[in-house]
């Protein structure tokens, strides 16, 4: 019974398999199929269209490699093959499929192939997963890892991941490079060898070691300090605990950063802080900053010496720097902002200068000069340094100094005054001297000639009867009154230079120095002297006394000739657009230059009356007919060797006022 029951159950049991199997086909929440050898389906279970965006029916139409992507169809045919050969029963592999949308679906399949008594395959048997959001996990996994990578790599900092139980997890390279770690202690991960490692690099290893036992131990903490190295880079680390999103602690993270720069350029920095505080400290110049709304931001001692106020107080009032120092203009009017060259220099970017009144807290005004100068970062106007100088003492000096040139002024107007005074008397007694001097020599010339006249008749009515004795004496009467009367006569010339002067005319020099010669041509052959004359110039003077000036020098250059040497002369000229120059050398006896300007002054000789005759009114009466001309004289000489007087006059005289001559001609 129980046999025959079993038989008839069989077909039952059967269909209950099949039954269960479709119930378990259709509703298994994977997709599953089952594969025909050509590709075709022989059955897909719901999930499996759904899966792919198909409908049933649009599936059936398709084959198995149709929804596999293509990338993916070559791998399908190469195992499929090794199913149909039977090498492989089933596989598991993961693939992409392709959507009715033409998106990517990655799926995992695991295949089974289903073969008769004989081995032959009859069909697959497959169940795909989709593991799209996985796989996507997987590749955005991947990515951030390898951001991860790079950021550690490009970073200079160093970083080491150490797990609880003290093995190092991570690390990057400047790890390796900032403690110099040997690969032996990199491959064996161990973070106390490691730890070691960095001590005996650390000046304070003590301390270095003591930090990191402790924040093992307490690793809520953050940690953050400077190490200086033994080789004296500094070293900042900072390490922080490693927590999951759960707050459960995996490790610790340790960041080293090489510092030595930022410290050098820190502890440079501050020496130029430093320093620039001394200066400015120090300056006597007020010097001040305001930022882009005239604010001020800084001031030095002297700045608030001249200001008198305080940094602190003008930070603490929040106005423009002008409002507070610069409000007012010298009238007391107010003092716009907008019209202030010191506010001016940042808007237009350019340096402005000047002297200006400010205000102090009494009120009372003081002058300044400045100098704003803009700074500019980039184009960007951020602000202005202002040098201030209080001038109330350059401005008293200022004063004193005109007040003194004034004083002074006038004083010399006073003198002034006093000199053309004293000139203008000086100039009549002058005068009244040469009317004297002319008066007086011309009114001698009578009883000379009377004196004259008389030791002649003497001489003559008395021949026979006078002592021999009294004719010697009556010789020297007649040698000494003829003496005086050159020298009367030589006086008169010189007073007649000036009071018997003749209007300036044009003279032509040639013609003056040919007459000349020709006067002088008796001494001239009885000296068997030469006399060389040059092209001379024309120019405005007065002719007599341009001729007495001539014949002075020449009858000098034929007088002092050397014993034996006739005398050779030279009458040069020369002349430019304004003046005219003539020069008269001699070869005759010279003298000491160290006599040059005794030789002009009246009566002054170099030679004995005995050797050489002569008054030493001569070149006096040059000198004042040069003087007269407005020209000037000048004379080289050597003894034993002859001498050179050169007369340099101009062209043109300017309009002669003629001194009044008188009525004694
Ligand atoms: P004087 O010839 O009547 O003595 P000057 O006034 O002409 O007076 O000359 C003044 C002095 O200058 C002369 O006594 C002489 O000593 C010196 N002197 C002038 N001309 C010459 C010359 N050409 N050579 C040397 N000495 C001269």
């Amino acid at each position: 019974m129980a046999q025959t029951h079993k038989q008839q159950s069989v077909p039952k049991q059967l269909q209950t398999a099949e039954e269960l199997f479709e119930a378990t086909f259709n509703q298994a929440a994977i997709a599953m199929s089952i594969v025909n050898l050509d590709g075709s389906w022989e059955r897909v279970n719901e999930v499996y269209p759904k899966m792919l965006g198909y409908t049933r029916a649009e599936l059936l139409t398709k084959t198995f490699l149709d929804i596999t992507h293509p990338d993916d169809r070559a791998g399908d045919v190469e195992i499929g093959k090794k199913l149909l050969a039977g090498s492989i029963k089933s596989y598991t592999r993961e693939k992409r499929y392709l959507r009715k949308d033409g998106s990517v679906l990655w799926g995992i399949i695991t295949a089974t192939g289903v073969y008769d008594a004989k081995g032959k395959l009859l069909y697959v048997v497959a169940t795909v997963q989709d593991i799209t959001e996985r796989k996507q996990y997987e590749t955005d996994l991947t990515y951030q890892k390898a951001l991860f990578q790079a950021q550690n790599d490009a970073t200079p900092d160093a970083i080491l991941v150490v797990s609880p139980e003290g093995k190092m997890l991570y690390y990057n390279q400047s790890f390796i490079d900032i403690w110099h770690m040997p690969q032996k202690i990199i491959d064996s991960k161990d973070d106390k060898a490691a730890l070691k490692h960095a001590m005996s690099q650390v000046v304070d290893p003590e301390a270095f070691i003591k930090r990191v036992e402790y924040l093992y131990q307490y690793p809520d903490e953050i940690s953050h300090e400077e190490m200086t190295l033994k080789d004296g880079r500094v070293v900042e680390r900072y390490g922080v605990p490693v927590r999951g999103t759960d707050d459960s602690y995996f490790g610790w993270t340790w960041y080293f950063r090489d510092i030595t720069r930022r410290k050098q350029a820190e502890a440079e920095l501050k020496q130029q802080s430093e320093l620039t505080k001394i200066i400015t400290d120090n300056a006597t110049t007020g010097l001040l900053i305001m930022d882009d709304q005239q604010r001020c931001t800084f001031m030095n001692p002297a700045a608030e010496e001249i200001t008198g106020f305080t940094f602190e107080e003008v930070l603490a009032s929040d106005k423009p720097l002008h409002d507070i120092v610069h409000h007012k203009r010298p009238d007391g009017s107010t003092y716009p902002m907008m019209e202030c060259p010191i506010d001016r220099a940042l808007p237009t970017q350019n340096q402005t200068k000047g002297e200006d009144v400010f205000v102090k807290p009494d009120g009372s005004m003081y002058p300044v000069a400045f100098t704003a100068s803009p700074i500019v970062r980039g184009s960007k106007p951020i602000g202005t340094v202002i040098e201030l100088r209080d001038t109330t003492h350059e401005k008293a000096v200022e004063r004193e100094i005109k007040q003194l040139n004034r004083d002074l002024e006038e004083r010399v107007d006073v003198r002034t005054q006093e000199l053309t005074a004293a000139n203008k008397e000086l100039a009549r007694s002058n005068v009244e001297l040469q009317d004297f001097a002319y008066v007086a020599s011309h009114d001698l010339q009578e009883p000379l000639r009377k004196i004259a006249a008389f030791s002649n008749l003497l001489e003559t009515d008395y021949k026979d009867v006078l002592p021999k004795e009294a004719h010697r004496y009556i010789h020297g009467l007649q040698k000494s009154s003829a003496r005086m009367r050159t020298l009367i006569s030589d006086l008169l010339t010189y007073s007649r230079v000036t009071t018997q002067a003749q209007p300036f005319e044009v003279v032509d020099l040639n013609v003056i120095i040919k007459d000349v010669v020709e006067d002088l041509q008796v001494r001239i052959d009885d000296t068997n002297a030469e006399v060389h004359v040059d092209e001379l110039c024309t120019l405005e003077g007065d002719p007599l006394q341009l001729r007495l000036l001539l014949q002075n020098f020449i009858s000098n250059a034929l007088k002092y000739s050397r014993e034996g040497v006739p005398p050779v002369i030279y009458v040069t000229g020369k002349q430019t657009k304004e003046h005219c120059t003539v020069g008269v050398q001699d070869n005759g006896i010279g003298f000491n230059e160290a006599y040059v300007d005794k030789i002009f002054t009246i009566f002054q000789r170099l030679h004995g009356r005995n050797e050489y005759e002569g008054t030493g009114i001569g070149l006096a009466i040059c000198k004042k007919i040069v003087d007269r001309h407005n020209g000037s004289i000048k004379v080289i000489s050597t003894e034993g060797k002859g001498s050179t007087f050169t007369v340099t006059l101009p062209k043109k005289q300017p309009v002669q006022v003629l001194p009044s001559q008188g009525d004694v001609v």
